[in-house]
């Protein structure tokens, strides 16, 4: 990138962070629980189309925008999610003199993934700004990731032209990456025994509670080995101290770098269950649902150099690292779009000390107007 570009950023710095900070307090400032971002979704709709965009929005509520760009180089995606996680009602922060942005503490602040929207739609404006000719680009910003990607199960991804994209959606300083993110899959299983009356007649009943207990014990938790996970999150049963309890049922997750692997462990617990409450002389229950699936972008990829360029250029670190937690990018990895998770400057999310900072959001738009305007 030109030394003139970056002079030029310069002389936009301070203009930017003020929009920067205003329009993050703008939309952090609209409701988005996750299936309910039609506010934020009519706001950010409006400001794509702002910037020249040809915008469209599915029945679900996920923005998608096309900017074509003179540059001839492949369009590249950008993503962010609309919705936050709970408690998420009138989300309020407060703005400390070191450009620190927090929650005032009753809910989250939202930067997850604010920050990354604002970044999106700066770093655009800052390329846009630049004279330059950019890429064309496409934007996605999505409904329901926080209940494990639900909104872009619904989207249509035979518009997408991109093969490649960013999702602004990982913890930490801007100018690091997450290239690969695991398989989730929860499950619950039941043991149903046989109720009696815990006095009268115990022998004839099947104690649904006991047989758990022996299947917990079997069940191995924890770091099962360097890439995989496994919990035992919520168990229920029983109805009265005074009933041998007919039913008990636990909920449970397993995540994994190497999806085969989680499925394994998936069909063991499932097997377990059934033997364990058969030799007990009850029945078992077993659901499972895959809500993401694991991907590892390459090192090597185009999508890669491309950020580690740009950040060389822009003074960024340019890590790359792992997230054992997942995001827009494992469905669009299901959908052959090759693609890595970029830090976006959202510190403590998820819970109501979460906070951002002015000069984080300034980085990050700085980054996407870098990678708008590479020629990788
Ligand atoms: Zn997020």
């Amino acid at each position: 990138m030109a030394e003139a570009f970056l002079a030029g950023l310069k002389g936009l710095e301070e203009q930017a962070k003020v929009q920067l900070r205003d329009e993050f307090l703008e939309l952090i400032g609209i409701d988005a629980p996750s299936w309910g971002e039609q506010a934020i979704g009519t706001s950010l709709q409006k400001k794509l189309a702002g910037l020249g965009m040809e915008v469209r929005r599915d029945e679900a509520g996920n923005l998608y925008g096309y900017l074509p760009g003179e540059l001839a180089r492949p369009p590249i995606l950008l993503s962010a999610h609309m919705d936050t996680v709970e408690p998420s009602k009138g989300k309020q922060a407060v703005t400390e003199p070191d450009g620190t942005i927090r929650s005032a503490g009753d809910a989250v602040l939202g930067a997850d993934c604010v920050a990354g929207l604002v970044e999106i739609l700066q770093g655009i404006r800052l390329a846009q700004d630049s004279g330059r000719p950019h890429r064309p680009v496409e934007i996605l910003f999505s409904v329901a990731e926080e209940t494990y990607c639900e909104g872009l199960d619904r989207f249509d991804f035979s518009q997408v032209k991109s093969r490649e994209s960013y999702v602004l959606d990982l913890t930490g300083t801007i100018g690091s990456a997450a290239l690969k993110a695991p398989t989730l899959v929860s499950f619950q299983a039941s043991v149903r025994g046989r109720a009696a009356h815990a006095g009268m007649e115990p022998e004839k009943g099947i104690n649904a509670i006991a047989i758990m207990a022996k299947l917990l014990g079997k069940i191995p938790q924890g770091h099962l080995d360097a890439e995989t996970t496994c919990n035992i999150g919520t168990i229920e049963g029983g109805r009265m101290i005074n009933i041998v309890p007919e039913l008990c049922t636990i909920r449970g997750e397993v995540r994994g770098y190497n999806h085969e692997r989680v499925m394994e462990i998936v069909a063991d617990i499932e097997r377990l269950a059934t033997e364990t409450a058969e030799a007990a002389g009850a029945g078992a229950d077993f659901t499972y649902k895959v809500h993401i699936h694991s991907y590892a972008t390459p090192a090597e990829a185009d999508v890669v150099t491309r950020f580690q360029q740009s950040c060389r250029e822009l003074g960024l670190a340019g890590d790359l690292t792992e997230t054992f937690g997942g995001s827009d990018q494992n469905p669009l990895s299901r959908q052959g779009i090759q693609g890595i998770v970029l830090s976006n400057g959202m510190y403590k999310m998820h819970t109501t000390e979460e906070y951002t900072t002015i000069e984080d959001l300034w980085q990050g738009s700085r980054l996407v107007a870098g990678l708008i305007l590479s020629e990788v």
